[in-house]
């Protein structure tokens, strides 16, 4: 199950937005910004970015989630999203002694597909034991061979072992991540990502993300959520026809 935390963000995020949309339209020093900013005057300056259109003002403000029990299948789609920080679990690094992974909910429900993918999964397990074993004995053989010491010839003999076995694990293989993005950037991302058009799991995560950063930030993040929730479906002959649907689901998360 996706599991997703809000690790950090930068603090005050909607009053650090206003001091600098201040300094846009004031002649107020660094010093003077964020002096006599209440939350009535956050408020303001917020309304009337989203108003402008001027939305370098929220780049200064960044959120770093920890997103777990995802699948590798979601990494890739997400790592497409260049305005963003990632770290990932390295499948180079760190061995699937017994790997997890996520099972799509349609094969899950289904007796046929899910006894079909949990044996794909065993048999993906069973190719990687296989792989890593016979790869370790024979890096190991040679690492020894040129007179590297038992310790350090067995570490880089796994490390170099796994390397090479990861090949045959699958897309649903679960994976961890950090991930930072810019108030901006998130705008985009929940913008492509919360749309019913987009895959399930990566949209699942997003709402969940924007659920969390709702809280963080309010008003900078009210009308975030796929493009229909506030201008006319983006979609066109794909749309899902349901922009009240989301537009509630989206302002009342
Ligand atoms: C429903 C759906 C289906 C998709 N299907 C496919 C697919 O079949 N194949 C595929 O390859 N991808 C696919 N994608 C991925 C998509 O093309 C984007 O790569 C991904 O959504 C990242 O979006 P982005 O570029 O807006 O985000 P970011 O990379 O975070 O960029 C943010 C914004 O910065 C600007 N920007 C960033 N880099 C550049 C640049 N080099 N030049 C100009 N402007 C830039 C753009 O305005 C961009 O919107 C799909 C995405 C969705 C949502």
């Amino acid at each position: 199950m996706i599991k997703v935390t809000l690790l950090s963000h930068t603090p005050e995020p909607e009053k650090l937005v206003a001091s600098a949309a201040k300094l846009c339209y004031s002649n107020a020093s660094i010093e003077q910004i964020g002096a006599n900013l209440t939350p009535e005057k956050v408020d303001k300056f917020l309304n009337m970015l989203v108003d402008l259109g001027h939305e370098s003002p929220i780049e200064h403000i960044c959120f770093t989630f920890g997103i777990e029990g995802v699948s590798r299948t979601l990494l890739a789609q997400i790592t497409r999203h260049r305005i963003a920080s990632f770290s990932v679990k390295s499948q180079r690094y760190v061995k699937e002694g017994s790997f997890s992974f996520v099972v799509p909910p349609e094969i899950e429900k289904n007796e046929e597909t899910k006894a079909l993918f949990l044996k794909t999964m065993e048999a993906d397990q069973k190719a990687y034991d296989q792989l890593s074993e016979i790869l370790f004995e024979k890096h190991l053989k040679e690492l020894t061979a040129q007179g590297i010491p038992e310790k350090t010839a067995k570490s880089k003999a796994e490390k170099m072992a796994i390397e090479d076995a990861r090949f045959v694990l699958p897309n649903a293989c679960d994976t961890s991540m950090v991930v930072t993005m810019n108030a901006r950037s998130l705008l985009n991302f929940f913008r492509l990502r919360c749309c019913s058009r987009a895959q399930w799991e990566i949209r699942e995560l997003a709402t969940k993300m924007l659920a969390l950063v709702k809280q963080a930030a309010p008003t900078i993040f009210r009308y975030a959520g796929p493009g229909c929730v506030n201008a006319p479906c983006p979609e066109g002959k794909m749309s899902c026809g349901k922009k009240q649907e989301m537009m509630d689901y989206f302002r009342n998360l």
